[in-house]
């Protein structure tokens, strides 16, 4: 499908969660995160058929985000669920990689194609400071778990104040050509400012070239990260919803003082 901007949408993030088993500082704040209730989630059923609306649209590509999506129960009956509707060419995941090692083979399995993993130090002592807490070796642990079940490839995505010449992020650029990894780094965003960059290594952050929407886990679609904008797939129908935030995509992001990046997905 095209956009008022003649921009092809084929691409389709969807958070599965807004909960996650870290407090990144830029993206989740430490007590009380506001988190959605239960029951306003949606079911897999219903991710599954928003897939299923999505496609014939023109949507081939999806990524499971969050929050965490890895902490979603049973999130690997949600990856065959989705990998079932036909015409989904690409399943990819981004996570966090704590749990990826008891997970990774039994996703591929499921159809996942292949993860994005966070990593924006390789410094134990630097991790659990960002992350509140984090333990380094198992994102470590995780990211060998992907390259063994075939998830390929594996990407890093760095989390940078500056840009790639701080030091910890040349240390992961290090880390990730010692490993074959592939690394992007993402210039540190505020969605309620506006402040939002271009990714190096990978696609996001130029609206020019962007292909995407976005399904919030309670059900909305949004046409950009950067927007206030969003439709209710349950009180719209999901067809409705989905043509309706493709109609308003706006040609630039501006400000989005509605979501915070753990219940949006980044
Ligand atoms: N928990 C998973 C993870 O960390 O990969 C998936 C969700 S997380 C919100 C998705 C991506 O958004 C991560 O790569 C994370 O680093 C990025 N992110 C979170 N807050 C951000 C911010 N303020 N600016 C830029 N990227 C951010
Ligand atoms: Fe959790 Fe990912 Fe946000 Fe970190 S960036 S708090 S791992 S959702």
């Amino acid at each position: 499908m095209l956009d008022r901007f003649n921009r092809k949408i084929h691409y389709l993030r969807i958070s599965v969660t807004d909960r996650c088993n870290l407090r990144c500082h830029y993206c989740m704040p430490e007590n009380d995160p506001c988190l959605l209730r239960h029951e306003d989630i949606l079911r897999f059923e219903e991710i599954q058929q928003v897939v299923a609306v999505a496609v014939p649209l023109g949507i081939d590509k999806i990524r499971l985000t969050g929050g965490e999506p890895l902490v979603r129960k049973d999130i690997v009956e949600l990856v065959s669920m989705i990998s079932e509707v036909p015409g989904v060419k690409d399943i990819a995941m981004t996570t966090n990689g704590v749990l990826l090692d008891r997970f990774a083979h039994d996703l591929a399995r499921a159809g996942l194609k292949r993860v994005n993993i966070s990593l924006d130090t390789v410094d134990a002592r630097k991790f659990r400071t960002i992350t509140r807490g984090g333990e380094l070796q198992k994102v470590f642990d995780g990211i060998r778990a992907a390259k063994g079940a075939g998830l390929h490839p594996v990407k890093i995505n760095c989390v940078v104040k500056e840009g790639p010449e701080e030091s910890e992020a040349k240390a992961v650029q290090a880390y990730g050509r010692k490993e074959g990894l592939e690394v992007r780094f993402i210039p540190r965003m505020d969605l309620g400012t506006g402040h939002f960059g271009v990714v190096s290594g990978g696609t996001g952050g130029d609206c020019s070239q962007c292909n995407r929407l976005r399904l919030t886990s309670d059900g909305k679609v949004k046409p950009c990260l950067f927007s206030d904008l969003a439709y209710d797939i349950r009180s719209l129908g999901i067809q409705r919803a989905m043509e309706m935030a493709l109609g308003a995509k706006p040609e630039k992001g501006t400000v989005n003082k509605q979501n915070l990046f753990h219940n949006i997905g980044g």
